[in-house]
């Protein structure tokens, strides 16, 4: 791996008071380049503008995936990465289906490591804060033809990560709209699915919801994913959520929380879950909680559910009382290093490249 660091850090404090997710960019950023069939050597690299001609085809066919991982610090200041093969086999996984080439280990992996350690100054220690790692790989090809490109850059971003004001969500259940389609690329992190969730999340915003519960694509009879996160459903006791697919992103947040609610004694049910079925529950005052699992925000609780025209409050829970918040906080605890980590969950940054 070739390193070139930066002449004078851009680093102060005042960045980790910053209110804003992903826009904060650490000093470096990682670089590869595939072509001919190879991955060059990666370099580490003062982060900051590439140049790249408006023919490169990730612009026009979307061939564009990344993945979403954070760094963390604790009081003594080591630093920690949570479940990064995971991150690195979705990578993997997504790359096959946008027929991308796969990324080695050594560059994903050890350039993960690297960069962070590089910059460890920029992952902040404040409980809730983070470092945002942002693995990105574009098609670079110069041409105007629709296939495949030959050419593609892999990237490692760095950008902080503040702790937000969690307030609960308002969802509408999509009705029309879809996400992921059967056969589609819903379980790879590409932009192409990202870019179409933004208009259906307008328009259920100016029906006063924050975002959208995505349903099944055929029928719109079954719920799978809540905005980008994964979704889960408490009806009574036990605690639901619907199978991964090729429609619904495998993430890691949602395996960590079911791990943890098993561990905890909860009743976790892994299966489809109707709208019937949700609305019947809440009609029934047996809806207690749905919320959304994913690396930003790790849950995100949400207070009403839109039903068609039905707007559903859920009555607040006492943390105590609450799922979401109890196995928030101990994923949290774990990622942190303030709990044990029986998991093997955590992985530690060794001190190397500023040694
Ligand atoms: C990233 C993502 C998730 C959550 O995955 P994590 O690994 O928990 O961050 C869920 N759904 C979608 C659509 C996503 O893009």
């Amino acid at each position: 791996m070739i390193i070139e660091k930066i002449a004078e850090s851009n680093f102060n404090d005042s960045v980790f008071d910053s209110k804003v997710f992903g826009k904060n960019f650490s000093d470096h950023m990682l670089i590869a380049h595939y072509k001919d069939g190879k991955w060059d050597e990666p370099k580490i690299m003062p982060y900051g503008p590439i140049s790249v001609t408006p023919a490169a085809m990730s612009f026009h066919y979307g061939q564009t995936i990344f993945e979403g991982m954070k760094a963390y610090k604790n009081e003594d200041e080591e630093v920690f990465i949570f479940r990064p093969e995971k991150n690195f086999e979705r990578f993997n996984k997504s790359a096959v289906r946008l027929n991308m080439p796969e990324v080695p280990a050594e560059i994903f992996l050890d350039g993960v490591k690297a960069i962070v350690d590089l910059d460890r100054q920029w992952v902040p220690k404040d409980y809730g804060t983070s470092l945002y790692l942002r693995p990105v790989m574009f098609a670079t090809e110069e041409a105007v033809s629709a296939r495949s490109s030959n050419e593609y850059i892999f990237c490692i971003l760095l950008a902080f990560a503040p702790s937000y004001y969690e307030k609960p969500l308002s969802v509408k259940i999509a009705d029309f709209y879809s996400r992921a389609a059967q056969g589609g690329v819903g379980s790879a992190k590409c932009g192409g699915n990202y870019a179409a969730s933004f208009f259906p999340t307008s328009e259920a915003q100016k029906d006063g919801y924050d975002q959208v519960i995505w349903t099944d694509s055929i029928e719109h009879k079954f719920i799978e994913e809540a905005g980008t996160m994964n979704v889960m459903v408490r009806i009574g006791n036990k605690l639901l959520t619907a199978p991964t697919s090729e429609r619904i992103l495998n993430g890691v947040t949602r395996d960590s929380v079911l791990a943890l609610a098993k561990d905890s004694g909860i009743d976790v049910e892994i299966r489809p879950i109707s709208v019937e079925e949700m609305y019947e529950a809440y009609k029934s005052g047996e809806l207690k909680e749905v919320f959304g699992c994913g690396t930003a925000v790790v849950v995100s609780t949400y207070n009403a559910i839109g039903f068609g025209d039905e707007r559903a409050e859920l009555t607040p829970l006492s943390d105590e009382e609450s799922f979401a918040t109890q196995l928030k906080k101990k994923l949290k605890d774990i990622q942190y290093g303030i709990a044990e980590d029986p998991y093997g969950w955590r992985v530690k940054i060794e001190e190397t490249v500023n040694a």
